[in-house]
C-alpha cells in the first residue's frame, strides 16, 4: 500500500520536473495496461531452453515494433533460435545505450507449479509465469519504453538499441552470434542495462535498498583428476586415486582464500551498514582495518552471504570414483565451482590451488570458458540517472552497488568498452525475488507496471535531449 502512495508522489514529481512537451501529458494508465497484457502473451511463448525456440520470442517483439514504426531485424542464430535487434535514432552526439535482455527460461516441471508454467494466469495480482523475474519481464518493460520513446517522440541524443537475445540460460550462444557476426551493432556502445539488479520490498512497504549489479564473480571452473593403479578393494593402496583425490580435496575444502577487501566491496559493506546496523557504520566502512580484528574477521567469513563479496570462492560439486564398491578405480575424478572477484587472473588463482592441492601427480585443468572478472564504475551519467530517477520515485531508498556471486552476459560486453549495468526497474517480495528458477515464479503486476515509468525516466534523463 504505501508504494502507492510513493509512486504517487512520483509520479507527482515526474510531472513538475517534465513540465514541457508532450511528456506531462502522457497517458501513462493506458502504457501500463497494454504492457500487462503485452506481458502476458509474452509469457505464453514456451522459450524453455534446452530446446529454447527463441524464433517465437523474437518475432513477437519485432511484431511489436513493426506496429510502431520501429525498425526490428530478426536474427537466425540457429534453426528455432533467434535474436531481436531494434534501434531508435539519436542525434548521435552520444553514443548509444543498450537495453539487453534474455528471452530463453529455464525448464519448469509442471507438477510442481499451481498453475501452468506458460498459462501467464493471475492469482491475487500477480502473474504466474516461467520467466516472470528472469528474465522476461524486464525484458516486456524495456520494449515498452521504446515503444513510448517513439510514440511520445522523444528527442533522442544517442541511439537506444533493444536487443533481445537466445540462450542465455545455457551456452550464451545468442550474446556470442551478436558479438561475433554483428559486432558493428554492439560495438561502439557507451552503455547497456542488463538483468541482476535487486530491489526488495518489505512487509511495510519500505525499500531500504536498490541493488544495481556492477560486477559479477566470473565463474573459473576446475577438474582434478587422480590416477593410480586399479585394484580390489579388499587390498587397499595409500596411493590410489580415490584416495590421493580425498587428502587433496580436504586441502582444499579447508583452504581459506585470502580475504580481500576491493573498493567496490568496501562500498557494499558501508551502504548494507548505513541502512542496516548503522550503530556499526564505522567499522563496516573501515573493513580493512575491521578485519585485523579477529571476532569481526569471523563474524565475517563465516556469513556467506557476505564471505564472497570479499574472497575467491571454491565449491566443490562433482565427486566421481569407481562404480562398483569392491573395485579400486583407476581414476578419481573431482569438480570445483570456482568464482573469482573482480581484477582477479585466472591464471593466478591456478597457480594458488596447485600449492594448495600439493601433489602434482593430481591434474589440475579449467573446464570453463575462461571469464575475466570484470567491472563497471558507478561514476558515470548512468548510474547518476539511476539514482536521480529512483531517489524520485523512493525518496528513502539507497542505491546502491552490487557484486553478485552468479554470472550475467554483463561481464562480455564489459570487455567491448560498454559501462554494463544489472539494473531492474521494479520491486520485487522477497517471496517473488526468490521464485526464478524455482517454482511459480511471479510478478505481482501493479510493480511490474510501475516499473515502465522508472525504466522510462533512466532513459530520458540518460538519452534525452
Ligand atoms: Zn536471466
Amino acid at each position: 500500500m504505501r508504494r502507492t502512495l510513493v509512486c504517487s508522489i512520483g509520479l507527482l514529481c515526474t510531472t513538475l520536473l517534465f513540465p514541457a512537451g508532450a511528456r506531462a501529458q502522457t497517458d501513462w494508465p493506458k502504457y501500463e495496461a497494454q504492457a500487462a497484457e503485452l506481458l502476458q502473451q509474452y509469457f505464453r511463448i514456451d522459450t524453455s531452453n534446452p530446446p529454447g525456440n527463441e524464433k517465437h520470442a523474437a518475432e513477437f517483439f519485432c511484431a511489436l515494433f513493426a506496429k510502431e514504426g520501429i525498425e526490428c531485424q530478426i536474427f537466425e542464430i540457429a534453426p528455432g533460435r533467434a535474436n531481436a535487434y531494434a534501434r531508435l535514432k539519436g542525434d548521435g552526439s552520444k553514443r548509444p545505450i543498450i537495453l539487453l535482455n534474455h528471452t530463453d527460461v529455464v525448464n519448469a516441471d509442471p507438477k510442481l507449479w499451481s498453475v501452468p508454467p506458460f498459462s501467464a494466469e493471475i492469482r491475487d495480482g500477480a502473474m504466474y509465469g516461467r520467466g516472470a523475474q528472469d528474465m522476461k519481464s524486464e525484458g516486456m518493460l524495456q520494449a515498452m519504453v521504446m515503444v513510448a520513446l517513439k510514440r511520445e517522440n522523444v528527442k533522442l541524443t544517442r541511439d537506444v538499441i533493444f536487443l533481445a537475445v537466445a540462450d542465455e540460460e545455457a551456452n550464451t550462444l545468442g550474446t556470442e552470434w551478436m558479438i561475433k557476426n554483428k559486432r558493428e551493432l554492439v560495438a561502439g556502445a557507451e552503455f547497456l542495462i542488463n538483468e541482476g539488479g535487486e530491489n526488495l520490498i518489505q512487509s511495510n512497504g519500505a525499500v531500504p535498498f536498490w541493488g544495481v549489479n556492477v560486477a559479477e564473480k566470473a565463474p573459473y571452473w576446475l577438474r582434478l583428476t587422480a590416477h593410480g593403479k586399479a585394484g580390489h578393494g579388499s587390498v587397499p593402496r595409500a596411493d590410489s586415486a580415490p584416495h590421493r583425490l580425498a587428502r587433496a580435496l580436504a586441502r582444499v575444502v579447508d583452504y581459506e582464500t585470502p580475504l580481500h577487501v576491493t573498493p567496490l566491496s568496501q562500498q557494499i559493506f558501508c551502504d548494507m551498514a548505513q541502512v542496516q546496523f548503522p550503530s556499526e557504520k564505522e567499522r563496516f566502512c573501515n573493513m580493512e582495518a575491521s578485519l585485523r580484528d579477529e571476532a569481526f574477521r569471523k563474524r565475517v567469513s563465516e556469513n556467506p552471504d557476505w564471505a564472497f563479496l570479499l574472497r575467491n570462492t571454491i565449491s566443490l560439486t562433482v565427486l566421481k570414483g569407481g562404480p562398483q564398491t569392491n573395485v579400486i578405480p583407476a581414476e578419481a575424478i573431482a569438480e570445483l565451482d570456482v568464482r573469482l572477484l573482480p581484477g582477479e587472473e585466472p591464471q593466478k588463482f591456478l597457480e594458488e590451488i596447485k600449492k594448495v592441492v600439493a601433489d602434482d601427480t593430481i591434474k589440475i585443468e579449467p573446464i570453463s570458458t575462461i571469464r575475466t572478472p570484470n567491472e563497471s564504475p558507478v561514476d558515470t551519467e548512468l548510474w547518476r540517472a539511476f539514482a536521480e530517477v529512483v531517489g524520485r520515485y523512493f525518496p528513502r531508498t539507497v542505491v546502491s552497488p552490487r557484486l553478485t556471486s552468479g554470472y550475467t552476459e554483463s561481464q562480455i560486453y564489459r570487455q567491448l568498452g560498454i559501462h554494463s549495468y544489472g539494473f531492474c526497474p521494479f520491486v520485487s517480495t522477497r517471496e517473488e525475488a526468490d521464485t526464478p528458477h524455482g517454482t511459480d515464479e511471479r510478478i505481482l503486476i501493479k510493480e511490474f507496471q510501475g516499473g515502465l515509468r522508472v525504466l522510462f525516466d533512466v532513459l530520458t534523463r540518460v538519452a534525452g535531449r
